[in-house]
């Protein structure tokens, strides 16, 4: 065989028929980057009308394309023909991967888990895109944990290029060869990062942003500890940057890894912050305020 040339019995690796569950920020994102790479995908949500405003998600992102003169309307229909939005589970039949963005709570995830696997192909890979729960853990819910494993994507997806890939204690090889591949598909870079607590990238990001959030409560101004950040060179300040990833999703890793840790848990000052903003419905930048008022 000629350098480089597939060998005619290897298996083609690429992936088919996406199920994405959960049509929120991340969900949408991972359907409108999959299907612009030519994937099938089938996007789930609990209601029609939350599975469809996922899919209006691709089609707002299309039609700025078109303004752009980067998108063509044949170009928009071909993308938005391979989505299919819909509330029911059994849409999933014959999907070779699935990546789950509900929301962060353990519960969700595992009953999510159990009902998808219900539909899905025996050889199927279940995926998690999780900001910070232990892959092992969820991994419990799955009928195959060596088919369950991580993919984490950053927002707005259609802009990150870094996506985790994140193997759980008894993840196969299998599964992280489909993650690689599947991230390879959608043109993005993976890592394969081990199920440590916040794997890499938040490990890095959470303590710049819960400092910025301390020193909110300390007293010192948002406007200068922005500034100061973007001098040092950091493309968002650490307050903006919790408003873009949501006020909500912040809460949500807070009580989950509070009731991991328990005493030993180390930003409880700066969940009062988050948990008050919540509390306000001050959820981020999807909600026009956060730390900031967007209009
Ligand atoms: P989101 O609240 O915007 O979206 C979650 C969606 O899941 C909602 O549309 C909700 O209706 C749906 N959902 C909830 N339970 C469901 C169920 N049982 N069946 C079907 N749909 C259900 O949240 P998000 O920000 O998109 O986050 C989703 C996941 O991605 C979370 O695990 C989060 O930690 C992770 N994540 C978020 C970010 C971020 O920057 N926001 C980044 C990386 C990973």
């Amino acid at each position: 065989l000629e350098k480089g040339a597939n060998r005619p019995d290897a298996p083609d690796q690429k992936v088919k028929k996406l199920g994405v569950i959960g049509a929120g920020m991340m969900g949408a994102g991972i359907a409108y980057v999959s299907a612009q790479a030519g994937i099938e995908v089938v996007l789930i949500d609990q209601t029609q009308e939350s599975a469809d405003r996922g899919k209006a998600y691709s089609e707002g992102l299309l039609d700025k394309g078109i303004k752009r003169r980067k998108v063509t309307e044949q170009k928009k229909a071909q993308v938005l023909g391979r989505i299919t939005a819909t509330p029911d589970f059994a849409a999933l039949a014959g999907c070779d991967l699935v990546v789950e963005a509900v929301f962060e709570d353990p519960k969700v995830k595992a009953e999510t888990t159990a009902r998808a696997e219900a539909h899905l192909p025996a050889d199927a890979i279940f995926a998690t895109n999780t900001s910070t729960l232990p892959i092992t853990e969820l991994a419990k819910a799955s009928r195959s944990p060596e088919q369950f494993i991580g993919i984490h994507f950053f927002s707005p997806v259609d802009k990150m290029l870094l996506v985790e890939i994140i193997k759980g204690a008894q993840t196969g090889d299998r599964a992280v060869a489909k993650a690689l591949d599947f991230v390879r598909q959608i043109r993005k870079t993976p890592i394969v990062v081990n199920d440590a607590r916040y794997f890499y990238a938040n490990r890095c990001i959470l303590p710049y942003t819960n400092e910025g959030i301390r020193m909110v409560r300390e007293g010192v101004a948002p406007a200068l500890i922005e500034n100061a950040a973007k001098l040092v060179g950091m493309p968002l300040g650490p307050l903006q940057l919790t408003d873009e990833v949501s006020i909500d999703l912040g809460a949500k890793i807070a009580r989950a890894t509070r009731a991991a840790m328990g005493d030993a848990y180390p930003d409880a000052d700066v969940d009062e912050v988050v948990f008050w903003l919540e509390d306000e419905g001050r959820l981020g930048r999807k909600a026009n305020a956060g730390f900031y008022a967007y209009d």
